[in-house]
C-alpha cells in the first residue's frame, strides 16, 4: 500500500526525441520516462493522456497546446540545466537511484553472480557483489565508482 502511494506521487514523463540525454538521466533518477523517436505531437498528447505523463518538449509551439496533462517547455540544451529546470517536480532519492535501465526505461532486476560472471570484466565481477540486469536489453548494472560521481553531480543539481 505504501509503495503504491509512493508510485502514484512520482511523476511519469514523455519526452520529445531531442531530449534523449534528459530521458536517460530521469531514468537514472528512477523516473518512468518514455521517448518514442519520430512520433507526431498528436501521438505524444494521446500517450500522455493515456498514461498520465507530463510532456517535456523544447518546442515553444508544442508547449502551448492544450493537454489534459502538464506540458513543460525545456529551455536549455544542456542536460544539467534541463534537470535544474525540473527542480520541484523531480528530486534525488537514494531509494530510486539506478533502479531503472537508462536505455529502455525498464525496472532493473537483481542478477545472480553466475549470470553476470561471463558478461562483465573480471575486476568488476571480483569487486562488486550486487548486480542488476535489464530484462529488456540485457544491460548489466552495478554500483561502481562511476556511479558515485554521477550521483554526486545529480544531488548537487537537484
Ligand atoms: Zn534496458
Amino acid at each position: 500500500m505504501i509503495n503504491q502511494e509512493k508510485n502514484r506521487a512520482k511523476p511519469k514523463f514523455i519526452l520529445r526525441d531531442n531530449l534523449g540525454k534528459l530521458a536517460k538521466f530521469l531514468r537514472l533518477l528512477g523516473y518512468d520516462a518514455v521517448l518514442y523517436p519520430k512520433i507526431s505531437f498528436h501521438n505524444v498528447l494521446r500517450i500522455a493522456a493515456k498514461d498520465r505523463r507530463i510532456i517535456l518538449t523544447r518546442s515553444p509551439k508544442e508547449s502551448k497546446q492544450t493537454s489534459k496533462y502538464r506540458i513543460i517547455l525545456i529551455k536549455s540544451v544542456f542536460y544539467e540545466k534541463q534537470l535544474e529546470e525540473l527542480k520541484g517536480i523531480i528530486e534525488f532519492k537514494e531509494d530510486y537511484f539506478a533502479t531503472r535501465c537508462s536505455l529502455c526505461n525498464r525496472i532493473l532486476e537483481p542478477a545472480k553472480a553466475e549470470f553476470v560472471k561471463e558478461k562483465v570484466p573480471k575486476y568488476v565481477f571480483e569487486n562488486n557483489k550486487d548486480f542488476f540486469v535489464c530484462k529488456k536489453c540485457g544491460k548489466i548494472y552495478w554500483q561502481g565508482s562511476h556511479f558515485d560521481d554521477i550521483k554526486e553531480k545529480l544531488i548537487k543539481i537537484l
